[in-house]
C-alpha cells in the first residue's frame, strides 16, 4: 500500500482566519461554500464579508482562488462572473488577471484570473494552473516534483468527493469540508 502524504480534512460550519496559516494559498468552492443562498431572502450573499477577505490578502499574505465544478463553458463563467460581480468580490481573485483563458491541458478548464471552472477534476487543474503561473523556477512554490511544498494550501468545498480527491491529490492539503 503506498503512504499518501497526510493532508487533513475537517468538517466546520463557518470560514474562520485561525483555520488559514500565513502565506496559504486558500482555495474557495463557490456555489454553497463561499456563496451562500439567504434562505429568507433567497439571494445570494458571501459566507464570509470582504475585510476579511482583504485581510487573508493584506495581513496574512495569501492568495485567493475561487474553483467551481460547474462545466467549463464560456456562459458558465459568465455566469459565475456575474454573481462574483454582485458580491462585489472579483478584485479579491483577479488582481493579476490577463483577461478571460481557456484550456484543456489533461482536463478542460475556463478561468479569469484566479476564478476557474474545471468540473469535477479540481485538484488536477489547481495543481497545473498553478504550476503553470509559476513556471516552477519559484522555489518557494514548487517542489522537484512539481508539487507545491512550501506554501500552504487550503481548501473549502461543501461536496465530501471534492474534499476526498483534493486531500489526495495536492499532497499536505489542508481541507475543510463545509457542513451542509
Ligand atoms: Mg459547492
Amino acid at each position: 500500500m503506498t503512504t499518501l502524504a497526510a493532508s487533513s480534512v475537517q468538517e466546520v460550519s463557518t470560514i474562520e482566519s485561525h483555520m488559514i496559516p500565513n502565506d496559504s494559498i486558500v482555495v474557495f468552492d463557490w456555489d454553497n461554500t463561499l456563496k451562500i443562498v439567504n434562505k429568507e431572502t433567497k439571494r445570494i450573499e458571501s459566507r464570509v464579508n470582504k475585510e476579511f477577505l482583504r485581510h487573508l490578502i493584506g495581513e496574512r499574505g495569501c492568495e485567493l482562488y475561487v474553483i467551481s465544478a460547474i462545466r467549463p463553458s464560456q456562459m458558465n463563467m459568465d455566469t459565475l462572473l456575474m454573481e462574483v460581480d454582485r458580491l462585489g468580490l472579483r478584485n479579491f481573485f483577479c488582481q493579476n488577471s490577463k483577461g478571460r483563458e481557456k484550456g484543456a491541458n489533461d482536463f478542460p478548464w475556463v478561468r479569469e484570473g484566479n476564478i476557474i471552472i474545471c468540473g469535477y477534476n479540481k485538484a488536477e487543474v489547481f495543481l497545473t494552473l498553478r504550476e503553470k503561473d509559476m513556471s516552477c523556477t519559484d522555489e518557494v512554490d514548487c517542489a522537484d516534483d512539481g508539487h507545491l511544498t512550501k506554501r500552504p494550501v487550503v481548501f473549502f468545498d461543501d461536496e465530501a468527493e471534492n474534499i476526498e480527491k483534493f486531500s489526495h491529490i495536492v499532497k499536505d492539503s489542508l481541507c475543510y469540508k463545509i457542513e451542509g
